[in-house]
Formats: C-alpha cells, sequence, structure tokens
C-alpha cells in the first residue's frame, strides 16, 4: 500500500531523439507528507488551549464575576497558558535536538543525582495525580556515573519516570532501576504496573504526536513529544531506547547508554 512515486520528464536529445528521465521522489514525497503533518498537529495543539482561554477571557469580560470566581477562571487560564508554554518548550526541545545541536559532550555526572532528581519528581507528580498516590521504588545496583550531556539525560529519564506515574493507576506500582549490565552498557529502567500499551502501538510511539490513550495524555498535561525527545536523546549519546509491554500487566522503557559513557565508583568502606 505504498506505491513508489516517479518523476519523469522528456528531454530533447541528440536531433530528433528523446531522452527519458526518471526520478525516484518516493522519500521526497514521504518526507514533504511529514512535513504537513507535523504543521497540522502544531497548529491544532497550540488551537486547543487557545480557545479554551480565550473563552474565559471573554467570560471575565462579560459576566459580572465576584473576586472567588474571578479568582477560579485566572487560575485556569494559567493552567491553559501554562499547557501551551511546555508545547513550545518539547517544541524547541525537539527542534534543537533534531537539527545541528552540538554532540552531547562528556560530561561525567553521578548516577545517583539523576535518580534522586527523577525520584522527587515523581513522588511530586505521584501526589499530585491521586491522593492515594503510587508504589514508588528507585535504586541502583552498583555507585556509577555516566558521561554526556547531564541535562538531556536527566530530561529522558525523567520522561520516562513521569510517563510510568501518568499512565499508572493511583497505588500501583512503579519501579526504577539503575544498573551496569553484563556488558558494561548501563540500563536506566522503568517498569510500571499501568494498562499496558498493545504491540501495534509500539513502534509509533516515538512518533512526534502519537498518542495511545489521548485523553490521559492531555489529562495529565502530555504533549505527545515525550518519547520522541527521549529516543533522540538516547541515539546523540549512541544509546537507545527499549519498550517492553503487555496490554493490561504494564509496561517496560529502558534507556540504554553504551559502554563508554558508563563508569563504576570504587566501592568505598569495603569491610573484610
Ligand atoms: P505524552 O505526552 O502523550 O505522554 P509521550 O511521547 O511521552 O507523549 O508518549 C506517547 C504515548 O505513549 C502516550 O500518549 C501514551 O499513550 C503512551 N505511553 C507512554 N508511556 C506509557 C506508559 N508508561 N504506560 C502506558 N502508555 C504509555
Amino acid at each position: 500500500d505504498n506505491p513508489v512515486r516517479l518523476s519523469v520528464q522528456i528531454h530533447p536529445y541528440a536531433g530528433n531523439r528523446r531522452m527519458l528521465l526518471t526520478r525516484d521522489i518516493t522519500a521526497l514525497e514521504q518526507a514533504e507528507t511529514m512535513r504537513r503533518d507535523f504543521v497540522a498537529n502544531v497548529s491544532h495543539e497550540i488551537r486547543t488551549p487557545l480557545t479554551v482561554l480565550m473563552g474565559f477571557v471573554e467570560t471575565l469580560q462579560n459576566l459580572p464575576l465576584d473576586a472567588e470566581e474571578r479568582a477560579r477562571y485566572l487560575r485556569l487560564m494559567s493552567q491553559q497558558a501554562q499547557r501551551m508554554q511546555t508545547l513550545v518548550n518539547d517544541l524547541l526541545t525537539l527542534s534543537r535536538l533534531e537539527g545541528n545541536a552540538p554532540p552531547p559532550g562528556n560530561q561525567w555526572t553521578s548516577a545517583r543525582a539523576l535518580l534522586a532528581h527523577c525520584e522527587e519528581e515523581a513522588r511530586g507528580l505521584s501526589r499530585q495525580l491521586h491522593a492515594q498516590g503510587h508504589r514508588l521504588t528507585f535504586s541502583q545496583e552498583a555507585d556509577s556515573e555516566l558521561s554526556g550531556a547531564p541535562v538531556e539525560l536527566q530530561s529522558a529519564m525523567s520522561n520516562l519516570v513521569t510517563n510510568a506515574v501518568r499512565y499508572t493507576p493511583a497505588q500501583g506500582e512503579v519501579s526504577v532501576i539503575w544498573r551496569i549490565l553484563a556488558d558494561g552498557r548501563g540500563e536506566f529502567s522503568v517498569r510500571d504496573s499501568g494498562p499496558g500499551i498493545a504491540a501495534e502501538h509500539i513502534p509509533r510511539l516515538t512518533e512526534r504526536f502519537y498518542r495511545v490513550d489521548r485523553s490521559r495524555s492531555r489529562e495529565t498535561g502530555g504533549t505527545g513529544l515525550g518519547l520522541a525527545i527521549v529516543k533522540h536523546i538516547a541515539q546523540r549519546h549512541g544509546g537507545e531506547l527499549r519498550v517492553e509491554s503487555t496490554l493490561g500487566k504494564g509496561s517496560r522503557f529502558a534507556l540504554i547508554l553504551p559502554k563508554s559513557r558508563v563508569r563504576a565508583l570504587p566501592v568505598v568502606g569495603l569491610r573484610a
């Protein structure tokens, strides 16, 4: 169902002969379709909160509201503005990563610090989404350091952890582990007891704006760009993003980093 598209041109050639020039423009047309879809998606994603925001502005202008009601409307307006801000920030991050961002570099950061930041964020988000929260565990098998762009590594890890919290129902389990694999590569894995993802969606999760559960994504402040960003960060660092999931059971997302970007710290205070 993906026909090859050819461009055919006829040129005059030596006397009254003609030359037929064919070019395969399949890839070119696909790129153009993707660009158009992307622009349409971005416009739609911006228009939705903007329409809601305009509605509130009109209400504030036209209805006689008391101070409490005004405050409530202003809070709702601020939420919509924040949603647009998150979207624009994610778009800028993605465009930088897809464009000519300089290579991530080799700054060493402690896995412990990255993990601690993820934990703080996850606990805050879990409380914000559900009064009962989740069962969250964070662990590392060995003290180690990873190299690259610390902000990008943190952002990739946070994305996976906050997704697990956002899609897992209250009191569900989210377990985050950093470890060094037998072959020396590093693995940051996030396992959740959430809804799981059907196999046919998995290859598409890292597409920009691809969402399996549209309403859950919106309700919890998703932009549909998170996993696209994670994939780019993983690839820029010479690593990869792995997804395993069973519908109804849960998912496991793993960010794998190459051996060259991981080093174990010497164990201190080891007793004989
Ligand atoms: P979003 O901002 O919508 O979460 P992402 O790119 O981070 O965008 O994720 C894409 C989609 O993948 C989500 O909309 C959601 O449907 C699905 N998804 C991501 N993480 C999980 C998870 N841990 N459990 C179930 N579904 C997930």
